[in-house]
Parts: structure tokens; C-alpha cells; sequence
């Protein structure tokens, strides 16, 4: 075999084998930095901006395949360019810098397809996340020592958390990501059983999850979409009766007993207990989904969403749709257990301004798309409002936003595929972000 059948059945096995594992991911925090390791690890996140930004600028004869060799680029320092060197970034490192970007053009492209007006991809004003594809090469850990070691640097990094991840575990890819609180090594595994459980306080065993997202998230609630997330995220899922239920509603009707003033038969009795067997069937999927979502939501460090008049919908034009997706079951839900929960008034008007800009206007009840008068920024309807949530609430300015503030990380979407995707009802997607690249300068 060559190498490339080698990696293609290798990719294959490993396709295989990640069927019957969870992905699990553990944050550990860089530990013990002096002023030469904060500096070590800025030039990393530096020299990937400048990396990018350099590409970026000329995509056409930047972007090549040789481009991640590059050990030398220019920067725009006012009106004049200078040059730099990539000293500190190790070859994968920079592989999965340019692959980001052609990720980010790839979306452009598809929403260009999709009708958007498309910008072209901006500069970033700063890169705090760097991808460590390949454990064991772009990074490795020595769990004896609690330390990591990352490719092209010498000096190894103590971590802390280590403890968190079990032995048997495998260790996948990593991710460098620089926040206010510090340095942090997020760590993907694959677990072959299923994840830890862990006993509550009242005996029931639960899943334990790991995750907590430092960052807020607004929630749009709605009929097309049922959950709209202001990390691009929507979350919709369908418990429709089943044939089955259908089918035995009949046979009961039939049964004698089941009009007022008919003796109950046994027959009637038999059937009704089916049909409330495979009822209750249908409401243990449902309560499923409602426990996955909340566990999922918990996970942020602030929720908000709008206390709207959900009520309302039910009697109106969407009634029975509301019924099937059990969306009061979630907002209650939420609403009465979720201690980050922070409910915005339902008239802040969400929908109407541009989480781009902060315009307001009026929209009509029909687009599903929030096109700004005033900046160009086009948008799917209930993101904008999701956004729109966490500017209001946080009183965030709406410049100085880090440029990924709106993704999913990749840490939210193995938790996503974890806690929520493992039930068949429930369908994730995502937004195309590079919508982001819609704003217009
Ligand atoms: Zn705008």
C-alpha cells in the first residue's frame, strides 16, 4: 500500500470505530506561565494572524498548496509593508491555519449560491484559536507529568485537568485557545463506552458533561425553526403521532364502550391500554428531548431569551405544530429550572434591529431574511434575533466583538453532537457563519 491508500484506510477504520465511541472534550488550563511563556504563546497566536491576514489579502496567488511553507510574509504596518518571520509555528499548525481559510471561502461561495450578497473574507484583527490537528504529533501530553508539549516549540506547558480525562480514552485533536482568564488546551477523546454517569443527589444516574461555555447565548424561539441560537446554531426536532398511535385511536373507536352510555367491553379496555402504552412512548422520546436541551443550554454561562406569548400560538394558526415539537415543554422548562436564565421583555424589538449595526426597521412577518437598509448586512431572520438578545442584554457595543463571538466553537459542536444529536429526533445545523464576511465595510 502507498501512503495515501494507507491514510484512506486508516480514515476508513477510524470512520468505523468513532460509530461506537463518544467524543468528549476536556478543557485544561495552561499552568505555572512566567512572562516568557505569555510571550511564547502571543507570538504563536500573532504569527497565525499574520499568516492569515497575509493570505487573506491576496487569495488568488496566496492560497496555494505550498502556501502553509510560507516562513516569511508581509504586514501592514500604516501604509507601508514589512516583513515577518514565522519562526514559532509548527508546519500542522500552519496547514490547519489555511485550511480554516479555505473553509471560510468555501461558505462564501455557497452563499453566494444560495442568493446572499457576499463580501470577500476580512482581516482579522486578532486569532485566539489555533488547531492541533494530530495528537501525538502537533501535540502530545505526558500524563505522568502533566505537561504538553506543542509542535515547534521546546518548552513544554504544565496543564491543569488532566485527572478529568480516563485512561482508557482516546486522545484526538487539540485546540489552543487564548481568553481573558488564560491559556487553554481543549482536548477531544473518544470514549468507547458510553460517557461517565454519575449519580445524583436523588439516586438517578446521569451523564456527566464537562462542558461549560464562558459566553452568553440568546435563544429565538419560533415556528419554522424551533431554536435559533445566537452561535449559528438551530435545533429542531418532531415527535409526530405515530402511525401506530393513529392506527389504535381507530381500533378503540370501534370498540364497544367507547361512546358515552356503551357498557366498557374488556375489548375496550385492552385497546385503550395500548394506545396509552404507545402514548406514553411518544411523551418519554419527547421528555428526552426537552432533558437533552436543557442540558445542553445549561451549559452556557448566561441564557437569554425573550419572554414571549407562546401561550398565544397555541390557539392560533400553529397550534398543532406546537403540540408535535413540545416547544412550551422547553420554554417552561427552561424558564423554571435554568439558573442562567435571563428573560429580556417581549417587546425589545429583536427582530426588527440589525445585529450588524443596530438599525432598526420593519419587517414583515413573511421574510425569513433580515436585509438592512442601512449597512448591506444580510441575515437569517431568527439569528438576527438570537443576537439581537445577547446585545441587548449584555449591552455589548456592537464593534470590538471577537470575530468568532457569533460560531459555535468546536467545543459546542462536539457537545452538540453528544448530548443532543445522539437522539434521533433532534436535528442540529448550522448557519452558514461566513455570513459574517456579509457585513459590508
Ligand atoms: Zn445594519
Amino acid at each position: 500500500m502507498n501512503k495515501s491508500e494507507l491514510i484512506k484506510s486508516s480514515l476508513k477504520e477510524t470512520k468505523e470505530r468513532r460509530k461506537t465511541q463518544t467524543p468528549t472534550v476536556y478543557q485544561l488550563k495552561l499552568q505555572n506561565l512566567n512572562q516568557r511563556d505569555v510571550e511564547l504563546l502571543d507570538r504563536l497566536f500573532l504569527e497565525a494572524k499574520w499568516l492569515t491576514n497575509y493570505v487573506v489579502s491576496d487569495i488568488q496567488n496566496r492560497l496555494t498548496p505550498d502556501t502553509w511553507k510560507l516562513k516569511e510574509v508581509e504586514v501592514k504596518v500604516k501604509d507601508n509593508f514589512e516583513k515577518r518571520e514565522i519562526t514559532h509555528l509548527g508546519s500542522q499548525i500552519k496547514q490547519s491555519i489555511v485550511e480554516r481559510i479555505k473553509d471560510n471561502l468555501e461558505g462564501l461561495s455557497e452563499s453566494k449560491k444560495k442568493g446572499y450578497k457576499v463580501g470577500k473574507l476580512h482581516f482579522k484583527s486578532e486569532v485566539n484559536s489555533l488547531v492541533l490537528k494530530q495528537y501525538g504529533n502537533t501535540y502530545t501530553i505526558d500524563f505522568k507529568t502533566n505537561k504538553v508539549h506543542i509542535q515547534g516549540i521546546k518548552k513544554e506547558f504544565r496543564v491543569l485537568g488532566l485527572h478529568q480525562i480516563p485512561d482508557n480514552a482516546e486522545v484526538t485533536k487539540g485546540e489552543l485557545i487564548k481568553k481573558p482568564s488564560g491559556y487553554y488546551l481543549y482536548v477531544t477523546t473518544f470514549l468507547n463506552a458510553e460517557p461517565d454517569k454519575i449519580k445524583t443527589r436523588k439516586g438517578k444516574v446521569k451523564e456527566r458533561y464537562v462542558e461549560r461555555f464562558d459566553k452568553p447565548i440568546g435563544i429565538d424561539f419560533g415556528i419554522k425553526d424551533q431554536l435559533t441560537l445566537s452561535n449559528s446554531m438551530k435545533i429542531n426536532y418532531e415527535v409526530k403521532e405515530s402511525k401506530r398511535l393513529k392506527r389504535l385511536q381507530k381500533q378503540l373507536a370501534r370498540k364497544k364502550g367507547y361512546r358515552k352510555g356503551e357498557v366498557k367491553s374488556k375489548n375496550f379496555f385492552k385497546s385503550l391500554n395500548k394506545s396509552k402504552r404507545e402514548y406514553g412512548k411518544l411523551s418519554n422520546i419527547k421528555k428526552d428531548i426537552e432533558n437533552r436541551v436543557f442540558a445542553f443550554i445549561k451549559s452556557y454561562e448566561k441564557v437569554y431569551m425573550q419572554d414571549e406569548n407562546i401561550k398565544g400560538w397555541k390557539s392560533g394558526l400553529f397550534g398543532r405544530n406546537i403540540q408535535h415539537t413540545s416547544i412550551g415543554g422547553i420554554t417552561s422548562r427552561l424558564k423554571n429550572n435554568l439558573e442562567t436564565l435571563l428573560l429580556l421583555d417581549r417587546f425589545l424589538p429583536t427582530t426588527q434591529t440589525c445585529s450588524n449595526c443596530g438599525h432598526k426597521q420593519k419587517i414583515s412577518l413573511s421574510d425569513r431574511v433580515f436585509k438592512c437598509e442601512l449597512c448591506g448586512f444580510e441575515i437569517d431572520r431568527d439569528w438576527n434575533s438570537a443576537r439581537d438578545m445577547v446585545l441587548f442584554g449584555e449591552k455589548t457595543p456592537l464593534k470590538n466583538l471577537p470575530e468568532d463571538f457569533w460560531e459555535a466553537t468546536p467545543v459546542e459542536r462536539e457537545a452538540t453532537a453528544r448530548i443532543l444529536e445522539s437522539n434521533p429526533y433532534i436535528r442540529v445545523s448550522y448557519i452558514s457563519v461566513k455570513q459574517e464576511a456579509l457585513s459590508l465595510n
